[in-house]
């Protein structure tokens, strides 16, 4: 079998993402269930908020997740985009504002 170089740092880079996923994997089966999860459908399940699942535990009755093999390896949850964290920012100022203006307006009211 011919392995050229790049196939070689492929694979390298592909393993050492899988070593940093399964540390964290550990990290948060240790935080949030004080064991490490290690059953075949072990996954961060979206219909039991993220945390970690597999078999074991009382959440996978309600995970309906149809996992391929690929998803099946420990995946970090997806982290918020920007363009949500911006959505959210908007909302936040939406609703400072209108509390401002309606304390001006209280404001007036009350002055005359
Ligand atoms: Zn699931």
């Amino acid at each position: 079998m011919i392995t050229s170089v790049a196939q070689l740092l492929q694979r390298h880079s592909e393993q050492r993402a899988r070593n940093v996923a399964l540390a964290r994997w550990r990290i948060d089966c240790a935080r949030y269930r004080g064991r490490l999860l290690t059953g075949k459908q072990r996954h961060y399940c979206p219909t039991a908020l993220w945390l970690p699942v597999d078999e074991t535990c009382i959440e996978s009755r309600e995970c309906t997740c149809e996992l391929t093999e690929f998803e099946r390896l420990p995946q970090r949850p997806p982290e918020p985009s920007m363009g949500e964290t911006v959505g959210w920012a908007l909302i936040l100022i939406m609703v400072a504002l209108a509390v401002v203006i309606t304390v001006i307006q209280w404001h007036h009211l009350r002055d005359g």
